[in-house]
């Protein structure tokens, strides 16, 4: 069966079938490094996450870019107000995403693109260099450098936007604007007195580039000109990405994308998440809530990418909920399985990935995993399910953890602990109860339960579910 994805380029489901065999290209749009990344981008960031491991297990090899963007208008604003320099300004910011991303188990990119550095700034200035040369762009009065839209007339196409109607007349220098300001947009921005140090020379003089030029320069140095998938949240669609086609396009005469995927938004009481709203979560205002990454890693992935998700902590409890009837059902399983070997061609349906095939349709892979937790819960209330078929549930675990990230971190028991577990191992080779019960009374203060199986005696940390 093949992998279909929804095209927001043609806005409909279709097969998916890369450049280049079974090598795939991702590049996504990543954090602007201005302040702490709210939960809602990183709701984006997880289901990229979703797209990269499920294309892995189905056999692809996935090359990934995500982009850091270090300069544009709200990183120079926010260095100024902090009175730091644009680097140590964004330093932080940087560090606090790397620490983020391991925390929910958001596998990395391959590379992470800075927009300042100088071999993507010279790719930029190349990039506008060439679309100068073809008079797609042109030096205003103001200085700075922008995009011709009417050179470009697939420009709209992506946001589905209808130019007639609009009737584009003016220029934009800010990256981020409305479609009824729709215009000739911003390439290159001459430098003004509130950029301070922040500048780099032209050949059209000193200044900055726009947002959508570090993506397209970016994206194509690092990718090539044409790529098979590009990724954001759904605000990203206008202006942002169809910038990025008109300018890739209009410079390397390449078609640019192939499948265009957008994240629909976290929520809050209805409305966007956004920085701008002040209505945000970061990552760490969850966890103050006594939340664990595996939890809001769940949380954020278990609704289809292209639904709205209502963030809610009524739905973090429901997470965790959700978690421990996995985690008590692996429980179950390891105990029955003991050390038999997984019983071949057990489950035989593997119908968990098939969903995943079906635009990452997660809730109905959710729905295919919960639904044989529940048979399998059922069949060994009954001692109907052998050790062998347990093993081979738990093989089968294993490749859908590899996509979802969501096993239950395993706290790693101190020496002092294991030589009292050794001890208790004799004890018991021995007959000698009484030895036996004291120690596992040792362990227990330590902070370990023991629970004795046919595999010998099983380790757990004490934990309030997580
Ligand atoms: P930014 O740092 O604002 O450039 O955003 C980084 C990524 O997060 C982009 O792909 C955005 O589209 C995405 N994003 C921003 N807000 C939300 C939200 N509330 N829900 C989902 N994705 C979002
Ligand atoms: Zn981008």
């Amino acid at each position: 069966m093949s992998i279909r994805f929804y095209n927001t380029y043609s806005r409909s489901v279709e097969e998916f079938i890369p450049i280049e065999g079974c090598r795939v290209r991702i590049y996504t749009c990543g954090p602007t490094v201005y302040s702490y990344a709210h939960i809602g981008n990183y709701r984006a960031y997880i289901f990229e996450d979703l797209l990269q491991r499920h294309l892995e297990a189905r056999g692809f090899q996935v090359t990934r870019v995500m982009n850091i963007t270090d300069v544009d208008d709200k990183t120079i604003r926010g260095s100024r107000e902090a009175g730091l320099s644009l680097n140590d300004f964004t330093a932080k910011f940087k560090k606090s995403f790397f620490e983020d991303l391991d925390f929910l188990r958001i596998q990395r990119a391959d590379q992470f693109p800075e927009a300042t550095d100088p071999s993507n700034i010279g790719r930029m200035i190349e990039m506008i260099d060439e679309l100068m040369t073809k008079d797609i762009a042109y030096q205003a009065d103001d200085k700075s450098i922008y995009f011709r839209i009417n050179r470009f007339p697939q420009y709209g196409r992506l946001a589905h936007l209808n130019l007639d109607e609009l009737r584009p007349t003016s220029r934009v220098q800010s990256d981020e604007y409305e479609k009824e300001h729709i215009g000739d947009f911003a390439l290159w921005k001459a430098w003004d007195e509130k950029d301070g140090q922040v500048a780099w020379d032209s050949p059209w003089g000193k200044g900055r580039p726009g947002w959508h030029l570090e993506c397209s320069a970016m994206s194509t140095r690092l990718l090539g000109p044409e790529i098979d998938i590009h990724c954001g949240g759904v605000d990203n669609i206008f202006p942002h990405h169809e910038a990025e086609i008109a300018q890739s396009e209009s410079a390397t005469g390449h078609h640019f994308v192939r499948y265009w995927l957008h994240c629909a938004h976290l929520l809050v009481d209805g409305q966007k998440m956004s920085k701008s709203l002040g209505n945000f979560y970061t990552l760490r205002d969850v966890i103050e809530h006594g939340y664990t990454g595996r939890e809001i890693r769940y949380a954020l992935l278990r609704v289809n990418y292209r639904l709205p998700l209502n963030f809610t902590f009524d739905g973090m409890a429901e997470a965790r909920q959700s978690l421990l009837r996995i985690d008590q059902w692996l429980e179950r399983l390891q105990d029955l399985a003991g050390d038999a070997t997984p019983e071949p061609a057990f489950p035989n349906a593997d119908t968990f990935f098939v969903a995943l095939d079906d635009d990452l349709n997660i809730s109905a892979a959710l729905a295919e995993l919960y639904d044989r937790i529940r048979a399998t819960n059922r069949a060994m209330d009954r001692v109907e399910l052998t050790p062998g078929q347990a093993a081979a549930l738990l093989e089968w675990w294993e490749g859908v953890n590899q996509i979802l990230q969501l096993h239950r971190d395993i706290p790693s028991a101190t020496p002092e602990v294991l030589a009292l577990l050794a001890d208790r191992a004799a004890a018991r080779s021995e007959k000698n109860w009484t030895r036996s019960d004291e120690l596992r009374y040792e362990i227990e203060k330590l902070g370990w339960t023991i629970k004795d199986t046919k595999a010998g005696q099983k380790l757990s940390k004490i934990t309030a579910n997580k």
